[in-house]
């Protein structure tokens, strides 16, 4: 195939590098341009004293959605990068209840359902088939259609109505299920995607069906072994990928982009560009120069962004003892502090945790006889509580481990090796994130689909989106859906020439 079109990405996150080798695999001649040292965006790695720490998704799911980026070119994922199954996908616990496994197993769930309430295991069920339904339309329909104009929304209605997507996520579980820790435990995925689960449709229940489908999964070797395994297909596809290469301008011509200025002061020509970077530093910054990105900034300025997190990376001189690989630790409070966390504008007294360990599968990620952990804390965006982590991130680093001591890793601090942190000001200085969201703009239903910003650009045509501010939002499936959706419409121009 002759590829006279160029195509340049700006930032190697998962949704950078997914839609890159869609454009590889398709015929524009591909240029990825990533800021850091490494690829990968949240999903970056960290190295200390033959530790690795992925330092951002953990929960691998909807593998098929990776396959198909290999079979584009007749490859397999297999061939890359080994996917290890996890089990149990998560253990919830409580510091008021028994501990959850959370399994894909359905008599094993129902019988610790039934444990807590019998009258449950029926609304499980219920739930169960309501997220399924949701799955096949949010998810298998519409995951990676682009929502270029209104009338797709309108034709979209229908479905969603009858889905009731206006509910949130906590009120719809609560109608099928009683017993309040299932109820947290049913609902609290939509955080995994920037989601509060109190104002966040019940379309993302189907993470929950999504889960059951297809299992969750973990990279041999971590996290950024799938990432380095999509850098090297989109290399073997002939792209390329430059790191530490940061856009400080997108140029255009009229309404046409035909090029970008790095920070140190190269201009890089192309037919066509799509941002990965986030949606309000695409236009706020990069778009300064253009009125569009003015407008755009201004609309954008105006819209949730999704909260923060505070992530702490530590290393133990001791394997994982007594740990799954996944734990989502829940405190005293639920609604309240989840409440707080989405709008207030300080940090709660008490916290809920996600504690990853990784080396209860991959024990290669720690060096022999010890095991590599990281624990995240949900918090407030800089919009809402703008908190001088430079001062209060140590204090609350100790606050977390001193908890995770008491209740779940007795001895951490005597057998702690290694330890950092990352906080909102480091998502908003790193990742350039907009208020340091973690996860962009909040995945509510006046944000979602067609009210999302779009995968193309309405005024500057061959400016494209891709990754968590587009549609159909953050995670990983979210974001690889987001690349086949912008592809599309770049590959639908190359084939028009
Ligand atoms: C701690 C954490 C845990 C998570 N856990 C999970 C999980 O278990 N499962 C899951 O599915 N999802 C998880 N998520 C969500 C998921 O990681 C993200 O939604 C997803 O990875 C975002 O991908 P993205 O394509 O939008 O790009 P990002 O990862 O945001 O990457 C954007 C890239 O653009 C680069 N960039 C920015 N500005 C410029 C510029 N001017 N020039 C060049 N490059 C630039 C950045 O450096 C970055 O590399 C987690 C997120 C976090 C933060």
């Amino acid at each position: 195939m002759t590829q006279s079109q160029r195509a340049l990405v700006i930032g190697a996150g998962f949704g950078g590098l997914a839609l890159a080798i869609r454009l590889q695999a398709g015929g524009y001649r591909t240029t990825l341009l990533e800021k850091r040292d490494k690829p990968g965006g949240r999903a970056y790695v960290y190295e200390d004293q033959g530790f690795t720490f992925d330092a951002g998704p953990t929960v691998i799911t909807d593998p098929s959605a990776l396959e198909e980026l290999f079979r584009l070119s007749d490859k397999h994922l297999a061939d890359y990068v080994e996917l290890l199954p996890v089990t149990p996908f998560y253990r919830l616990c409580w510091e008021d209840a028994p501990a959850f496994d959370y399994v894909n197993d359905q008599a094993a769930l129902e019988r610790q359902i039934a444990e807590r309430n019998p009258r449950d295991v029926e609304g499980y069920r219920h739930f169960l088939s309501y997220s399924q339904a949701v799955f096949q339309e949010g998810y298998r329909k519409l995951g990676a259609v682009p929502f270029l104009a209104f009338r797709d929304m309108l034709a979209a209605g229908p479905q969603l109505a009858k889905l009731q997507a206006w509910r949130s996520v906590y009120s719809m579980v609560s109608k099928f299920i009683e017993d309040p820790h299932l109820r947290q435990a049913f609902s609290f995925h939509s955080l995994l995607v920037g989601g509060n689960p109190f104002a966040t449709s019940s379309i993302y229940t189907l993470i929950h069906a999504l889960e059951r489908e297809w299992g969750v999964w973990f990279p041999r070797g971590g996290t950024g072994a799938l990432v380095q395994g999509l850098v090297q297909l989109f290399e073997d596809l002939g792209g390329t990928l430059e790191l530490n290469a940061e856009v400080a301008s997108i140029e255009t011509a009229g309404d046409r982009v035909n090029g970008v200025t790095l920070t140190d002061g190269r201009h890089v020509p192309t037919d066509a560009l799509a941002s990965n970077a986030d949606v309000m530093h695409t236009y706020s910054k990069l778009l300064s120069g253009h009125s569009r990105g003015a407008r755009q900034g201004r609309t954008l300025g105006r819209k949730r962004f999704s909260m923060s997190l505070f992530v702490i990376y530590f290393g133990l001189d001791r394997p994982p003892q007594g740990l799954e690989h996944h734990t989502v630790c829940f405190g005293p409070r639920y609604r309240e502090l989840i409440d707080e966390i989405f709008n207030a504008d300080t940090l709660a007294e008490d916290f809920s945790l996600y504690l990853h360990s990784p080396c209860v599968t991959d024990p290669s990620l720690a060096p022999e006889g010890c095991s590599a952990h990281y624990v995240l804390a949900p918090v407030p965006h800089l919009g809402k509580a703008n908190i001088d982590w430079e001062t209060q991130g140590p204090i609350y680093r100790d606050r977390i481990l001193d908890y995770l001591e008491r209740h779940y890793i007795p001895g951490l601090q005597e057998h702690l090796v290694t330890c950092r942190h990352f906080t909102p000001l480091d998502f908003r200085e790193e990742l350039n994130a907009h208020l340091g969201s973690a996860f962009s703009l909040e995945p509510i239903l006046t944000q979602s689909a067609w009210f999302r910003p779009h995968n193309r650009d309405a005024r500057i045509n061959n400016l494209y989106l891709v990754g968590a501010g587009t549609h159909p939002g953050a995670g990983v499936p979210g974001v690889i859906g987001s690349a086949k959706a912008t592809a599309g419409l770049m590959l639908e121009r190359l084939d028009d020439r």
